[in-house]
């Protein structure tokens, strides 16, 4: 349990509960699908369901269950959710439903490349949500071997905050992945946030020397834009760390106004609206339209409040721009329409 950041605070929070819980087992949840929650243990990985409590209050932000939880189990489900050091959420705050993509991160990586100019519009904005989420934020720019010149990028970061820690790394060659081991190591838990082909996967993969996630070039490859590696959550780190890493959590700092527009917006589509493509994925249908087809995973979701359905219209009307535009996204062509949200009108009324 330490390897995955259990500490004396979580130690006290879980005994105010046993006294109210008596067989209680504590673990860290490294996967949540609709209602199915992944806990590592003690004894190993369980997917349990939510007890009556949390099930009843999954829509209140303390109370639903995210990917970097602890949680008590107790009968076979999920009874509680233990206090967070931090917390990161989607979603309006004036609304009821906000969902969190991830909870208790010490560190979160901010993950730009060194091949480009830096976007410092989208830096700003990345360090904003991560304070406000209660997390350190660390820039980390990749392809140091294509760019061994980082004053640019070093300067440009400055100007935005000059507070912010910065490491440079490659993934060719491996280095700066001293420094990186040592900020991600040590019990801490730490996420990345970054543009696509940034360099994350690679990150990722380095870390835990293995080729745990598929690379550019393999997802480049799949013309739906799905993943095929979307089981892992939670990775601990051969170094003693834990690795968050949620579609969610990967474009939570990306705004729509960002990509709905310029060059390459529809290839950039599928990344910005992974957790959305992810249930889609789920769908009867290969070419649904999640516009009322039978087997819509996406109208589910949206039902049983996973998915916000203000999310989804947004899905679908950058998915309908992008197909009029000249990059056409899979088979989905000619639809040039802003469908409704599925079951958007009946919300409410379960
Ligand atoms: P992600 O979309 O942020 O997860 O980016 P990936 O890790 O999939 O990397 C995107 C592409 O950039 C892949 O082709 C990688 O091989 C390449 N790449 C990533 N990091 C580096 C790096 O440090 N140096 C070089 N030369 N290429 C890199
Ligand atoms: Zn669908």
């Amino acid at each position: 349990m330490c390897a995955l950041g259990w500490d004396d605070r979580l130690e006290r929070a879980l005994a105010l509960r046993t006294a109210v819980v008596p067989v209680a087992v504590p673990g860290r949840v490294s996967r949540v699908d609709r209602g199915l929650v992944s806990v590592i243990t003690e004894s190993g990985l369980v997917r349990l369901p939510l007890g009556p409590v949390l099930r009843r209050r999954r829509n209140e932000v303390d109370q639903c269950v995210a990917v970097g939880d602890w949680v008590v189990t107790s009968g076979g489900a999920v009874v509680a959710v233990l206090p967070r050091r931090s917390a990161f959420v989607r979603g309006d705050p004036e609304r009821a439903v906000s969902k969190v993509v991830a909870a208790n991160l010490d560190t979160v990586l901010l993950v730009h490349s060194l091949a480009s100019p830096l976007n410092e519009r989208r830096l700003a904005r990345e360090l904003a949500l991560v304070r406000e989420g209660g997390a350190e934020a660390v820039v980390v720019l990749t392809k140091l071997d294509l760019c061994p010149e980082v004053s640019a990028h070093v300067a440009a970061i400055a100007r935005v905050d000059p507070r912010t820690e910065v490491h440079s790394v490659s993934n060719v060659t491996g280095e700066g992945f001293d420094g990186l081991r040592d900020l991600t190591g040590g019990g801490r838990t730490s996420a990345l946030i970054g543009a696509s082909g940034v360099g994350k996967s690679s990150i990722v993969n380095r870390l835990l020397g293995e080729e745990a996630l598929a690379t550019g070039e393999v997802r480049e490859g799949d013309q739906r834009g799905r993943h095929t590696t979307t089981a892992r959550r939670l990775l601990v780190l051969p170094g003693g760390g834990v690795l968050i890493d949620t579609p969610g959590l990967r474009t939570l700092a990306l705004p729509v106004e960002v990509h709905a527009q310029g060059e390459g917006a529809g290839a950039r589509l599928g990344e910005v609206y992974e957790d959305v493509e992810e249930v889609a994925a789920g769908c009867r249908f290969s070419d649904c339209r999640h516009d009322g087809e039978p087997g819509c995973a996406v109208a589910a979701a949206v039902r049983g409040g996973t998915l916000h359905a203000d999310r989804v219209s947004a899905f679908l009307l950058d998915t309908s721009r992008a197909e009029i535009g000249p990059q056409r996204r899979g088979e989905r062509t000619g639809a040039g329409r802003p469908s409704p949200p599925p079951e958007a009108g009946r919300r409410g009324d379960r």
